[in-house]
């Protein structure tokens, strides 16, 4: 099967990532024409410009359109594979093995997407409430993720790492120590220059017992935030430093709670320290628009995918069809709230097509609550909450999260109660904004 899958299944993926390297996007802005890969085209569609994002939308969607066919195909034959093998093995549910994977039960998911359904209200407000401050009557699909205003709040890279220290001390000082160390010892490269890949991730070197920070950092406040996530993902590295390999390779769920936990620690404080009313809005609206990414956009995804390998069983699935199944996700996520949707989501998301990791999207919705419910016990305990949090670091390799979870915070997650814990951190926050935007 292994053997088969290289030229197979592993190829079908491959071959999307050569399809969407070509793809042009031609926009024009002031009379001159420009191709923009997907990357940049995305980046556009960010812009304070809401003229400017729609018509890069539009023309995102046309490209999408012309690559449909190819990008079904080999989304369908992916999914076919899955499906076969799964059969051969017996096993009739689809999320046996990214449950497997991510050492978790089929209750503690269903646990928490029921507690996310169930308070997802106030997210709508929220969205209402974004919508009249762009002047519109609903958000568009590109509205979701746009800024509202250009209020400027950067800090220096070295503002920004002392910044970090500064606030990791009161939550656990060995995080500062540490953080402290991998900045004096220059771990992170972050120099904003050109030709340099987007994004940001975190390494680790076993032998050594060191990590290496990738980023590019401009200062602004989602810089921060990455700088502060990164070092979360090393520290969790750092504190399981001493034991054997195969007791320190954690699954993507769990890998996410270091890291979340440090940008929340660090987001929280730049809140409070905002110097404007407007600086806090922005960041405030910022924190909203990543539980919105995690409570609707993921969601949407998860529904679609449940759905649609249901549907592969039968045969293939086409175009049309795909289109439908992903608006209708979407339109039920985000309880109908926006004005308009993205049914070729299925083709543009890279993570569908991702065939070492099965249904890579639940595990970042889990990361994100599970991290929140924990930073909810740590504002409580404040610096006593620190070995108790390393010590769930270093066994989440070991366990299941169901045992990791009642061992170190006597929490059961299995039932949706835990679950609102992590979901009220995050509507704090909106309610500040809806406070604050009040008029
Ligand atoms: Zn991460």
């Amino acid at each position: 099967m292994n053997d088969l899958a290289v030229d197979g299944y592993h190829s079908w993926s491959t071959l999307y990532d050569t399809v969407v390297g070509k793809i042009g996007i031609e926009v024009e802005q002031d009379g001159k024409k420009e191709v923009l890969s997907v990357g940049q085209a995305e980046n556009r569609m960010t812009s304070p410009d809401r003229e400017e994002r729609e018509s890069v939308f539009a023309k995102y969607t046309e490209a999408w359109d012309e690559q449909a066919d190819f990008c079904a195909e080999a989304l369908n034959h992916i999914a076919g594979f899955r499906n076969s093998v799964y059969k051969h093995r017996k096993w009739d549910n689809v999320l046996k093995e990214p449950l497997d994977i991510n050492r978790m039960s089929d209750d503690t998911l269903q646990a928490m997407w029921q507690a996310i359904e169930e308070n997802k209200e106030l997210f709508v407000t929220y969205l209402n409430r974004k919508a009249s401050l762009l002047g519109v009557e609903k958000l568009s699909w590109a509205d979701v993720d746009a800024p509202l205003s250009n209020v400027d709040t950067k800090m220096s890279y070295d503002e920004g790492a002392s910044f970090i220290v500064e606030q990791f001390q009161s939550f656990s000082p060995k995080m500062a120590e540490f953080s402290k160390h991998a900045f004096e010892k220059q771990w992170i490269e972050a120099e904003d220059r050109a030709g340099k890949r987007p994004g940001g991730f975190c390494t680790g070197f076993r032998v050594k017992n060191e990590t290496r920070i990738f980023m590019t950092y401009s200062g602004t406040p989602s810089n921060v935030s990455t700088l502060a996530h990164e070092l979360g993902h090393a520290f969790h590295s750092y504190v399981m430093d001493d034991m054997p390999f195969l007791a320190t390779d954690y699954a993507m769920n769990v890998a996410e709670t270091a890291s979340t936990f440090a940008e929340m620690v660090v987001s929280d404080a730049a809140v409070r320290n905002a110097k404007s009313k407007e600086e806090k809005i922005a960041l405030l609206e910022d924190k909203a628009q990543r539980s919105v990414a995690f409570f609707m956009n993921i969601h949407a995804r998860f529904l679609f995918e449940t759905r649609f390998y249901e549907e592969r069983k039968q045969g293939l699935v086409p175009v049309e069809r795909l289109k439908e199944i992903m608006v209708e996700a979407q339109k039920e996520a985000f309880c109908d709230s926006l004005g308009s949707y993205h049914p070729y989501f299925w083709a543009s998301k890279l993570h569908f097509y991702i065939t070492d990791v099965p249904f890579y999207n639940f595990p970042y919705t889990f990361g994100y609550l599970f991290s929140a419910s924990i930073y909810a016990i740590a504002k409580q305990e404040g610096t006593r909450f620190e070995e108790k949090y390393i010590a769930l670091l270093r066994d989440t390799a070991s366990m299941t999260v169901e045992e990791l979870a009642m061992k170190h915070l006597n929490e059961d997650v299995t039932k949706p109660e835990f679950w609102k814990k992590g979901i009220d951190v995050a509507m704090e926050d909106v309610k500040e904004f809806l406070e604050l935007t009040h008029d």
